[in-house]
């Protein structure tokens, strides 16, 4: 593997940004992580496939991020290359028959705003949600009950080697948190389909929303959202809190006493720290609850 033989290859690349050694605590809404040993921007189609063909050459791992808002990356870092989608994937347009297409890269706040304005319902429980269309996609985001996917009309992916890949809502398996779409693939744009709504309406159901993520989520505070997924019943919050962990701190790390499935950053925290009271958290629930959580947050690097 040799990431300064790709670096060369790519440094020239039309439509690409290149980096070595990229902090990537100022790239993840955790604001901890070493770094990346590379990072590109990718503005164009051509420049992803160039990107990928080099490292993949090279023999030097990547991953696709969007803005890093559910992941934790090792105090070490990642000895690969973070791939991100700019200009060409962040656009967002409005279709006939209520349907909406956005790039990967867009943010999701603009595509529900967009869609509020344009009087299209059926992306309000993605309100709130930080990161990008590909992010969500690629997470199934959304509430424990309203996901991206079920408004899902087709996405495309660009498959390495092979090419672009479009799967109807159907080809895809949507599961809380997870998709069927491989993880080897680059998620480029998704389709919704949407129904028309009064603009007026949509935003008052979004407001409450966000009135009601003010007052259950430590909003404030730099963290990837929920720790773990919720099991089939009962809340993953209740759980960790009749542990006796809300509030628990290992040093600048904390579970939140907003929220108890939130760790949060209280400024200077390491992934180490985050990573022992996420270990705390599901230890203490098995033991004490027989309840084996899964993490929703994905780690980089460790
Ligand atoms: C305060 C806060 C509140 C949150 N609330 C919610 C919530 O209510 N519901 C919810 O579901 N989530 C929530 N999250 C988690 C997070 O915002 C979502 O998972 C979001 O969809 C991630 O988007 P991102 O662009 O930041 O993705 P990243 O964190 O950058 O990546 C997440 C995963 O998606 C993959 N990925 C990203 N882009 C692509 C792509 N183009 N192609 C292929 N794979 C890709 C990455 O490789 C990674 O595995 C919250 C986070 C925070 C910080």
């Amino acid at each position: 593997m040799s990431v300064y033989n790709a670096y060369l290859s790519l440094s020239g690349t039309i439509d690409a940004e290149v980096a070595t050694d990229e902090r990537m605590a100022l790239r993840t809404s955790y604001r901890i992580g070493g770094p990346a040993a590379l990072h590109v921007t990718v503005h164009s189609y051509q420049a992803l496939v160039r990107t990928i063909q080099v490292l993949d050459r090279e023999r030097v791992s990547w991953v696709v991020l969007g803005r890093g808002s559910n992941i934790l990356v090792s105090d070490q870092g990642y000895d690969g290359c973070v791939i991100k989608l700019g200009r060409e994937f962040s656009r967002i347009s409005l279709g006939d028959d209520a349907t909406v297409t956005a790039g990967a890269g867009a943010m999701l706040a603009k595509l529900v705003n967009e869609c509020q304005q344009a009087g299209l319902s059926g992306l309000e429980a993605c309100v709130g949600i930080p990161g990008t269309v590909g992010g969500a996609v690629s997470m199934d985001a959304g509430t424990r009950h309203e996901w991206i996917g079920h408004k899902v009309r087709s996405v495309v992916t660009y498959v390495p080697g092979k090419g672009l890949r479009r799967r109807e809502s159907h080809e895809v398996d949507w599961g809380y948190r997870a998709t069927s779409i491989p993880g080897n693939e680059v998620i480029l744009e998704a389709t919704f389909g949407l129904e028309p709504g009064d603009p007026g309406q949509i935003a008052a159901d979004m407001e409450e929303r966000l009135v009601r993520r003010r007052e259950h989520q430590p909003i404030g505070k730099p963290s990837c959202g929920s720790v773990f997924r919720n099991p089939m019943s009962g809340s993953v919050g209740s759980l960790i809190e009749a542990c006796g962990l809300k509030g628990a701190t290992c040093g600048a790390a904390q579970v939140s006493d907003v929220h108890a499935n939130f760790v949060v950053n209280n400024g200077g925290a390491t992934a180490v720290e985050v990573l022992t009271l996420i270990r705390k958290m599901h230890d203490e629930v098995l033991r004490q609850q027989g309840i084996d959580l899964v993490p929703e947050v994905k780690f980089l690097g460790f």
